[in-house]
């Protein structure tokens, strides 16, 4: 077949003038990336080979190979993995299938200036096209497993790459960037040097639990790292015409693979945790918080979990995607693996090291095995204790958690009863108690007034619809404390969660509001009844004109500037679920 042309998808191109451009200041990271991607496709071939043993592929010497040519300016990231079909590479490097990719173009162009943008990508990540940051040129040559024809993909970033059919090419992938001159300025280092190379490695990628090897081919390649150790920065690969001694190819591997999860805490320093998470949620920021828990016993097993920073676009999507990858001994055997975390604590990413699991379990049978439940248990404990001392110690990061996962978390209201208070102690709302500063329950209930026997809350679509509500009135007279909840979650938990503390949760828009009938004596009582008499006639009458909009019309304590309002019935759908439940097409 010869040689076809294609154009990236709109999308895709925009991003990658972007990364021509080189918005984002760490260009180094293009190598974490392709190793990362490297080494995603070979955990992929090895759990694939493990399921279906008819692949047919070589798994014997899985391993990611650094090839830098420094007279013809070339890199090369290889991997023996999964490699990609030709429609595979259309799909996975030709378009950007990540969601909110348009919006977040458009955040970039708002941003305007270069610093903003960077940050922006730092946000976003950009995964294999963070190639083009130090690259004019990049060819990805690539052959799955189980298929006889290889594809080479080519491109220079402007709009259109290259299609080839290849005969015999080796299986995985191998991704081959043409490196845009050095230069000072732009700090754009010399990524030919193996002494650059090392470094990166060594920075981003230890952990990988494949070989990253690199061959130093140049004749003297010891006596050369020694010179080169002893460089600066700027001119790292100086030395090249060393000692004519003979040719002895070298190959050196990179990583130390230490699983980090198995090192005692105090040996791991806050930037490899960062970088295994980053590996693992392909997202470029910094996680939130790190959490380590080494089992011991008879069910020995270790788990590092993160709470990344940010939410990914689909968490509400329906197939929004579990994060905690499960190993057996340091082997990998599966990813996203749901059962280890409840449906709540999706936003959960890490990595589940278990001593004592068959390496052929199935989805199916991880749901219903006891180790595993237990160790769901456990870390679902363990995140949520986690959540709340990063509520009273970071007050700032746990405002960040709650924007962006609040409204996740609060589903385990519903889902996980056992977790109830452990999830209310980190949850925080709302309240007509202070305008900016949320409220944990706890906090609620030490400032409810004399005579107040329940938690009030008034569920609306914003605060402000919601303080604007006249249900609210009477409260506020009173001096009582209104919980403001805005979240369609939370029409659904608060109906759910009997009581907080032996206090009722009681809605100031359904049914009698108690206010009256709490304090009133004997006197009030008769007064009340007295006037339901009165207006008992014109009640009737107001009851039959409107009836076929409200089932009742009656006289209420709970207004005192509007004339009147329309309530519903305890354990009616309330206007805004009713809403929720149309918008989910029931
Ligand atoms: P991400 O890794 O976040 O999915 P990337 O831009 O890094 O995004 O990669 C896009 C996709 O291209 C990957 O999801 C993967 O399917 C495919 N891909 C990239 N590199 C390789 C590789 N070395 N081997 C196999 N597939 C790859
Ligand atoms: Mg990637």
């Amino acid at each position: 077949m010869p040689t076809e042309t294609f154009e990236f998808q709109v999308e895709a191109r925009q991003l990658l003038q972007m990364m021509i451009h080189s918005i984002y200041s760490n260009k180094d990271v293009f190598l974490r990336e392709l190793i990362s991607n490297a080494s995603d496709a070979l955990d992929k071939l090895r759990i694939e080979a493990l399921r279906d043993d008819s692949l047919g592929a070589d798994v014997s010497d899985l391993h990611i190979a650094i090839e830098a040519d420094k007279d013809a300016r070339t890199l090369t990231v290889r991997d023996n993995g999964i490699g990609m079909s030709r429609e595979e590479v259309v799909q996975l490097i030709g378009t950007i299938a990540k969601s909110g990719t348009a919006e977040f173009l458009a955040k970039l162009r708002e941003a305007g200036d270069a610093a903003t943008a960077g940050d922006l990508i730092g946000q976003f990540g950009v995964g294999f096209y963070s190639a083009f940051m130090v690259a004019d040129e990049v060819t990805l040559l690539t052959r799955r497993a189980g298929e006889s024809q290889g594809t080479r993909w080519s491109s220079g970033g402007e709009g259109t790459y290259t299609l080839d059919t290849v005969e015999d090419a080796p299986q995985g992938t191998a991704v081959t960037l043409r490196l845009k001159p050095a230069d000072a300025e732009d700090q754009l280092f010399d990524y030919t040097s193996p002494w650059k190379i090392r470094e990166i490695v060594k920075r981003y990628s230890d952990f990988i639990t494949w070989p990253i090897r690199m061959a130093t081919a140049e004749p003297g390649a010891a006596g050369q790292e020694a010179a080169e150790k002893g460089e600066d920065a700027k001119d790292g690969a100086a030395g090249e015409d060393g000692p004519a001694a003979a040719p002895e190819p070298k190959q050196e591997t990179l990583n130390s693979q230490k699983a980090l999860w198995a090192r005692p805490r105090s040996e791991v320093s806050a930037e490899e945790y960062h970088e295994l998470y980053k590996h693992l949620s392909h997202d470029w920021a910094d996680p939130l918080e790190t959490i380590h828990v080494h089992a011991e016993g008879t069910f020995e097993y270790q788990a590092l979990l993160y709470v990344p920073s940010h939410a990914p676009r689909d968490l509400f999507g329906q197939g929004a995607k579990h994060g905690v990858q499960l190993y057996v001994k340091r082997v990998l055997i599966m990813e996203e693996c749901e059962a280890l975390v409840p449906e709540y604590l999706r936003f959960v990413k890490g990595v589940v090291d278990a001593q004592d699991l068959s390496l052929n379990v199935s989805r199916e049978i991880l749901q219903q095995d006891r180790q595993i439940r237990l160790m769901r248990r456990r870390l679902s404990k363990k995140t949520l204790s986690t959540l709340k001392d990063l509520r009273t110690g970071r007050p700032e990061d746990y405002a960040t958690f709650w924007r962006e996962f609040g409204r996740v978390l609060k589903e385990g209201l519903l889902s996980d009863p056992d977790n109830r208070d452990a999830i209310l102690d980190v949850a925080t709302f709302a309240s007509t108690h202070d305008a900016e500063q949320p409220t944990t329950l706890a906090q609620y209930v030490e400032r409810m007034k004399e005579g107040q026997r329940d938690i009030y809350y008034l569920t609306g679509e914003s605060r402000a619809s919601v303080e604007n509500s006249p249900h609210l009135e009477a409260f506020r007279d009173k001096g009582f404390e209104v919980l403001i909840l805005t979240d369609p979650v939370d029409e659904l938990w608060v109906e759910a969660v009997p009581d907080y503390q032996g206090k009722q949760l009681r809605s100031v828009a359904k049914g009698e509001a108690d206010l009256a009938t709490e304090e009133e004596g004997e006197e009030a009582k008769a007064e009340r009844e007295q006037r339901d008499k009165d207006y008992a006639g014109l009640l009737a009458w107001m009851g039959e004109r409107l009836k076929e909009e409200v089932r009742e019309v009656r006289l209420s304590s709970r207004l005192t500037v509007s004339p009147a309002c329309v309530v519903s019935d305890v354990g009616d759908v309330t206007p805004a679920l009713r809403e929720m439940y149309r918008a989910m097409g029931q």
